[in-house]
């Protein structure tokens, strides 16, 4: 049995096929999978709980600290709880993207969510980690890491389709939806702390045309040439 990278991550923009394929890679390999982008949801959501107003770039800051400190995260798959509460589906809904992206970019967040990264991944002997920031900032020495990209259209479409299946009956701005993604990614990417980017070392995959599957065996094609470098 080839040996495993301790840690491979996953980072790029929003609807480029992530979470799918970090989580068929957990699968096929036994991996812990770290969904990071269902923390940031989780903090959006508890903060919001606390009364406080999340798009508000003048926030209480101590008391936001003082607020997140004592959160111990806990995650299986999209199944999240913090100190032992579990967190809503709704956490994943639509209007929550852009509320978790405002709070990505408090650093008192950012700091308290990574150190639990790292003591989470230290719980489990191989991981994969699914972000915004884990190739460049949290795991900087994970053995292997991509970068996922998508054509606009297809993120929007992807967007949509994720939508659809949420909420059947609701109809679809897909003017306003394309909008939505379009600033979230360029949030991400321009924020002063830890912006998405592309890590030193990443392999980037293009996902507008390739089936999950495809995804998939691009992903471990790398994995295989990690664990027998060509000489
Ligand atoms: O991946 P997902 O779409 O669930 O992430 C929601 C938001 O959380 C992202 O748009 C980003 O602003 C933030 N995030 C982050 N760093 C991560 C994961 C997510 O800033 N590692």
């Amino acid at each position: 049995m080839p040996r495993l990278p301790r840690v491979i991550t996953i980072d790029g923009q929003a609807h480029t096929g992530k979470s799918l394929a970090a989580l068929k890679l957990a699968t096929a390999l036994d991996l812990y999978l770290l969904n990071t982008g269902a923390m940031y949801r989780s903090v959006a959501h508890l903060l919001g709980e606390a009364g406080v107003d999340v798009l508000d770039m003048g926030r209480p800051a101590d008391r936001v600290h003082a607020l997140i400190e004592p959160w111990e995260f806990a995650l299986n798959g999209q199944d999240v709880h913090v100190n032992g509460v579990p967190m809503p589906p709704t956490i994943f809904d639509e209007p929550m993207n852009a509320l978790a992206s405002a709070v990505s970019k408090w650093g008192e967040v950012r700091r308290k969510l990574q150190a639990e990264q790292k003591r989470i991944a230290g719980l489990h002997p191989h991981v994969v980690c699914e972000g915004r920031d884990q190739g460049t900032v949290v795991f900087p020495d994970a053995e292997v890491k991509f970068y996922f990209v998508a054509h606009y259209d297809v993120q929007v479409e992807r967007a949509a389709r994720k939508k659809r299946e949420l909420k059947p009956h609701e109809p679809i701005d897909l003017a306003a939806l394309r909008r939505s993604v379009e600033r979230r990614d360029h949030d991400d990417k321009v924020r002063p702390i830890d912006p998405l980017r592309k890590a030193d070392g990443a392999v980037e995959i293009d996902t507008s045309h390739l089936t999950p599957d495809e995804v998939l065996a691009r992903l471990l094609k790398e994995v295989a040439a990690w664990q027998s470098p060509a000489t």
